[in-house]
């Protein structure tokens, strides 16, 4: 169904941070799938742990215990200092999956809190309870009637916050550093603040790290920057560097109100989901990937800042390591476009703002690449 706009390419084949359209073009990718190519495209420990899983076996269903999966609970649990996880295909479905668990924990409580707070600028999917939850109403025009119970606040602004919680509240679900909404960063003050608030009035704090997770800023996990932990942690796009998966994490405590029968997925957390996610997290440890993000985004921000002083239509740089927005005075369409034509593929996040997402291993040289193609058609733009 015609549920895109699509870019008029034709994508074929990839290699590192370099695509080729079946022209024969190449570009330098810094759209990575939608912050979903974590190590970039084709690379070999991923190819050969996808390969070895496709010839051992590909899928069992949950009927089964899954070793890889197993390994991978393991890891996302010592990562993030939560307790456990449960595996699914999206993030739209990782943050349903935290939606149910919410009402859930406060159902075995025999109280009556089902309220969630979200982000005004906020997205967190397309089912029907997360397009409810994304604070857009772009996303909803047309797929009433809604489920009740979602509230939205401003981003940053405590005082709404406050004003926002009832006794009804049950959970508070925000994106560290909101991406699709025009890359907004959540102040680490506010952060911290939020997360006072739920303690205070035993509230859960539920984390959207479908963009920003798996070392997208720099840090395993965003929340990490802010020095606080959540109590439910949702992960998907770069996760399993272009094999679906989603995955939800929470405490031990909240994670026992989901038992046999509350909740499930045929799909979910498959041996091969599971063995790309593992090899994700393998390389981004082995080839130091948080460094080269940390590297390469300030690389990326400089130059930027650069070109802001070179091209006023430049307005402000925003982001955390390589989830990076530029915000233009004019529309940030045609630049895209411009973009592509010079061999350079960015996205947008909003009419006016420009987004960079390239893969983890991106590489100095590339970064350098994309700042001068970038420059060049800023040119057109003066
Ligand atoms: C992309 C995104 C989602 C939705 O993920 P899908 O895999 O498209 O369902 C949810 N939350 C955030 C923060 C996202 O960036």
């Amino acid at each position: 169904m015609n549920t895109y706009a699509r870019f008029p390419v034709t994508l074929v084949k990839g290699q590192g941070s370099t695509v080729w359209d079946d022209a024969g073009n190449a570009y330098l990718d810094f759209i990575s799938g939608i912050a979903v190519n974590t190590l970039g495209h084709g690379h070999p420990a991923m190819v050969a742990a996808l390969a070895d899983q496709a010839a051992t076996m590909l899928h069992c269903s949950n009927l089964f215990h899954i070793p890889k999966q197993q390994q991978l609970a393991e890891k996302l649990v010592s990562l993030s200092g939560l307790g456990s996880a449960f595996f699914c295909n999206s993030g739209a479905e990782a943050n349903e999956a935290a939606i149910k668990l919410a009402r859930k924990f406060f159902y075995d409580q025999n109280s009556s809190r089902r309220t969630i707070i979200t982000a005004t600028q906020s997205f967190h999917g397309r089912l029907l309870s997360t397009l409810t939850a994304t604070g857009q109403d772009k996303v909803k025009i047309g797929f009433d009637p809604l489920p009740p119970g979602f509230v939205h606040v401003p981003l940053n602004d405590i005082e709404a916050l406050k004003q926002a919680v009832t006794s009804q509240t049950a959970a508070i679900l925000l994106e560290p550093l909101q991406g699709e909404g025009g890359v907004n960063v959540a102040e680490a003050t506010y952060l911290q603040a939020v997360r006072q608030l739920c303690d205070e009035h035993g509230i859960l704090l539920m984390l959207d790290e479908v963009q920003t997770g798996i070392g997208r800023t720099g840090s395993m996990f965003a929340f990490e920057q802010a020095g606080i932990t959540p109590d439910i942690l949702t992960l998907a796009k770069g996760l399993g560097g272009g094999v679906p998966i989603g995955a939800m994490l929470a405490s031990d405590e909240v994670a026992a109100s989901f038992g046999p029968g509350t909740h499930g997925s045929t799909f979910g957390g498959n041996p091969l989901s599971c063995s790309a996610a593992l090899a994700v997290l393998d390389v981004i440890a082995s080839e130091s990937l948080l460094d080269n993000v940390k590297a390469r985004g300030e690389q990326l921000w400089q130059g930027l800042h650069e070109l802001k002083q070179r091209f006023p239509v430049i307005q402000d740089v925003r982001g955390q390591g390589l989830l990076v927005g530029a915000g233009l005075s004019i529309e940030a369409g045609p630049v895209v476009t411009a973009a592509r034509g010079e061999g350079l593929m960015i996205l947008l996040a909003g009419p006016k703002v420009l987004r960079f997402l390239p893969a983890l291993n991106v590489s100095e040289e590339e970064v350098n690449e994309a700042l001068a193609l970038l420059a060049s058609v800023m040119e057109g733009f003066a």
